[in-house]
């Protein structure tokens, strides 16, 4: 039975009293937001006319969003872990609505800061020092200039926002509401439903019967709705391409690497250097197979794990020594935040209970503490999770002690790199560490599961992605037997010749909601390289690297992505970053190996 809430002790839940200490606080928050946002079509007339004008409108805005940020963290995260309690719901709807008031009074900002030139803009920033505070907002509107229309188009467009993404929602309810997938045998010999969720753990089954049955029931009924699915992902590309024209883009990948404030050469370097890297891949694909003692390899055996499951389970409160022990490399100032965090500031929501969602974020910024919601269970993988979390946590920290509010927000570009520096370095300090052989495996098996999915499989699906907008482009159809043959090709090429590569595969595309993004993943691929560099200069030059490591971390929002990294070190336009990792992953294979051989010989 589930535990209730109430049960927990308090120094396991978080505090959000410090937020708003009662639900009266947040309302009058709430109406004061309401109430600036009202006032604020007053500074439409004025925005334009001087420096000190302009800064006015600026800081009275962010200082909305700034409150609409404390009731959102509020409302969302008293909704996360008492998701029954219809009062949350309703302060979320609320909070919701309220930031969907001050988009629309706020209509106004961008195309007027775009109406102003460059040069005057410039004598405005020396003029009126204050306006400096606002330079990275500021600069990140009018880079936008020659992609921006004309006021009639621009007010069209916002219009036609709210028909735009179709293909997604129809596929959402298509795939969770409608198909049916059918059932299949369990480990017991018990006929279950299959669902695409559970498909994800039917595959991860010791038992190879479940995971074949899995696989091949999935792809039967994606295989059925094969002209649905192709014209739903036609339609797709055809909108986001059309958009990246009408916008003044060379192409759709221009267009979203822009808004990501990076550009195709970061795309494409990614992809030449993994593919230059796919050896290793299958080196890792040979090693499962051999492992798991198999005559032949195929898809559905990719997903099991090399080593069971460890028995060795640890409390929460050694977990927060395990992640404070790793961080202790950051520094004092690092060391001393991330404790009070998770040991007095109630910081973290540890336990899972009735009502609380499942799985693990981290949430914040200006206004209020960088919180975690875990669903701890004392395995040594929730203890990376609560790593993981906590990297979140304080990128979010130092992002908002050392900037202004409306410059402490991060890019989602960055956003996964400081937890995964935290995560590497707790599986590399483990393994360094432990002197058990199957806990060794165990943390490889982790490490090497990271790469995969992270690294190459991502870039694969990034891969995907440009070569269907590319044909889009070029006007070609995507039919499902083009985007099939293309998704299968590919697969082909990322698996080698160890695995054999099962038809089905063909249908994968179907099943993937991220397609749907415009290239989005490929950061995930980006940002896992990044901290894989990163932890390597910590690892090997120690405190004299952190330092620019931490800077890196004070930089928050008030540089741009590419900036940022360079600040610690990381140049992004390299193929080394990339290629970094690949090494990281080779080498937990190459460790794995060795360790394996020991034990077995
Ligand atoms: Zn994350």
């Amino acid at each position: 039975m589930a535990t209730e809430r109430k049960d927990i002790e308090a120094r396991y839940k978080w505090d959000l009293s410090v937020i708003y200490p009662t639900e009266e606080d947040f309302y009058a928050d709430y109406a004061k937001a309401e109430k600036s946002i009202k006032n604020f079509a007053r500074y439409e007339k004025v925005m334009c006319s001087s420096a000190k004008d302009l800064y006015n409108t600026l800081k009275y805005l962010t200082d909305i969003e700034a409150i609409i940020n404390k009731l959102w963290q509020y409302a969302h995260l008293n909704f996360s872990v008492e998701s029954a309690n219809s009062a949350y719901q309703s302060l979320t709807a609320k909070v919701r609505n309220l930031a969907v008031a001050a988009g629309t009074a706020s209509w106004f900002v961008e195309p007027y800061i775009l109406r102003i030139d460059t040069e005057t803009m410039e004598t405005w920033f020396t003029e009126y020092k204050k306006l400096a505070t606002f330079r990275r907002m500021i600069e990140k509107i009018m880079r936008r200039k020659e992609h921006a229309l004309s006021d009639e188009c621009e007010k069209l467009m916002a219009k036609m926002e709210n028909c735009l993404g179709a293909p997604d929602e129809v596929r959402n309810i298509l795939v969770n509401a409608d198909l049916r997938f059918g059932k299949i045998k369990d480990e017991n010999g018990n006929s279950v439903e299959l669902t695409d969720p559970s498909y994800a753990t039917f595959l991860m089954s010791g038992d190879r019967k479940v995971r074949k049955a899995a696989f091949t029931t999935l792809y039967k009924t994606y295989e059925q709705f094969g002209n649905t699915f192709g014209t739903m992902m036609n339609a797709m590309v055809k909108e986001s391409t059309t958009l990246a024209k009408v916008h003044n883009f060379a192409d759709s990948l221009t267009a979203s690497t822009f808004k990501d404030e990076v550009t195709p050469e970061i795309y494409n370097n990614l992809i030449d250097s993994v593919n230059a890297g796919l050896p290793v891949l299958y080196d890792y694909y040979a090693l499962k197979k051999e492992v798991l003692d198999l005559k032949e390899f195929h898809l559905y055996d990719i997903y099991t794990s090399l080593v069971g499951e460890l028995d060795r389970k640890y409390t929460y409160d050694e977990a927060v020594e395990e992640v404070l022990k790793t961080v202790d490399v950051f520094g004092k100032e690092y060391a001393d935040a991330l404790r009070a965090g998770l040991t007095e500031k109630g910081w973290v929501d540890v336990y899972p209970c009735r009502g609380k969602r499942g799985g693990a974020f981290s949430s914040g910024g200006p206004g209020t503490e960088p919180y975690i919601l875990m669903n701890y269970l004392g395995t040594l993988d929730n203890i990376c999770t609560l790593a993981h979390e906590a990297g979140h946590s304080m990128h979010t920290w130092f992002s908002t002690h050392y900037n202004k509010p409306h410059n402490a927000n991060y890019t989602i570009f960055v956003a996964e790199v400081a937890s995964t520096v935290n995560e590497l370095l707790l599986m590399h300090r483990k393994l360094r560490e432990c002197e058990s052989a199957d806990e060794k495996l165990y943390i490889l098996d982790q490490i090497m599961e990271t790469y995969k999915g992270t690294l190459f499989r991502q870039t694969m699906f990034a891969e995907f992605e440009k070569t269907i907008h590319a044909l889009c482009e070029k006007g070609e159809p995507l039919t499902s037997d083009l985007l099939s043959k293309e998704y299968y090709d590919l697969v082909c090429r990322y698996f080698g010749d160890g695995v054999v590569c099962d038809q089905q595969i063909a249908y994968e595309w179907m099943r993937i909601p991220h397609f749907y993004m415009n290239f989005y993943v490929y950061k995930y691929a980006t940002c896992i390289s990044a901290a894989s560099a990163i932890v390597k200069r910590i690892e090997t030059e120690g405190a004299s690297y952190v330092k620019k490591y931490i800077d890196f971390l004070k930089c928050g929002g008030s540089k741009s992505p590419l900036e940022s990294l360079l600040v610690a070190g990381i140049d992004m336009t390299q193929p080394e970053v990339v290629t970094s990792a690949i090494d990281d992953f080779a080498d937990a294979i190459k460790q794995f190996r060795e360790i394996y051989n020991n034990k077995n010989n």
